[in-house]
């Protein structure tokens, strides 16, 4: 199946072999690779095969793909791994600590005091805010 690619994009060189990767699976819209700068061990990257950089631009199926491909990756690493948990997070743009404009899921199995910081404590929010951006959002949807 034809997609699209970004010549200057390391995970297009990857997707195409033209780059090694530690290849865990690959169907007919997604790979799933090794992440070669581990935040802790079994840290690995469920990725598109067409270069789209972010989630609000990709086709909603190839999406649903590397949801299924994220989870299968997950399923290993907690039968394989025994973590105390999973985290799988994706992010978009500069701002949410994007480095690869290549969308991909990061599938990051948690030990404790792992040091990965991307946990938070909760904290009580404004209702009136949550009411009100709400009310802005759902006004946006699709
Ligand atoms: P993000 O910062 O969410 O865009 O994640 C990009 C991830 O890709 C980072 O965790 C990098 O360590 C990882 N990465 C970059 N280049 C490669 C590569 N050649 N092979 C495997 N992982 C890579
Ligand atoms: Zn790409």
């Amino acid at each position: 199946m034809s997609h699209p690619t970004d010549e200057s994009c390391i995970f297009c060189k990857i997707v195409a072999g033209q780059l090694p990767c530690f290849k865990l699976l690959e169907d007919e819209t997604t790979i799933a690779f090794m992440d070669i700068n581990p935040v802790n061990p079994g840290h690995a990257l469920a990725v598109a095969k067409g270069h789209w950089p972010t989630v609000d631009v990709i086709p909603p199926d190839v999406l649903a793909d590397v949801a299924r491909t994220a989870q299968r990756v997950a399923k290993a690493a907690i039968a394989t791994l025994k973590p105390t948990g999973v985290n799988l997070l994706q992010a978009n743009g500069a701002g949410a600590g994007q480095s690869v404009p290549h969308l991909h899921v990061h599938i990051l199995p948690r030990r404790p005091d792992d040091g990965a910081t991307l946990n938070w404590t909760y904290r009580p929010g404004d209702r009136a805010e949550i009411e009100e951006i709400s009310r802005r959002l759902k006004a946006a949807l699709e």
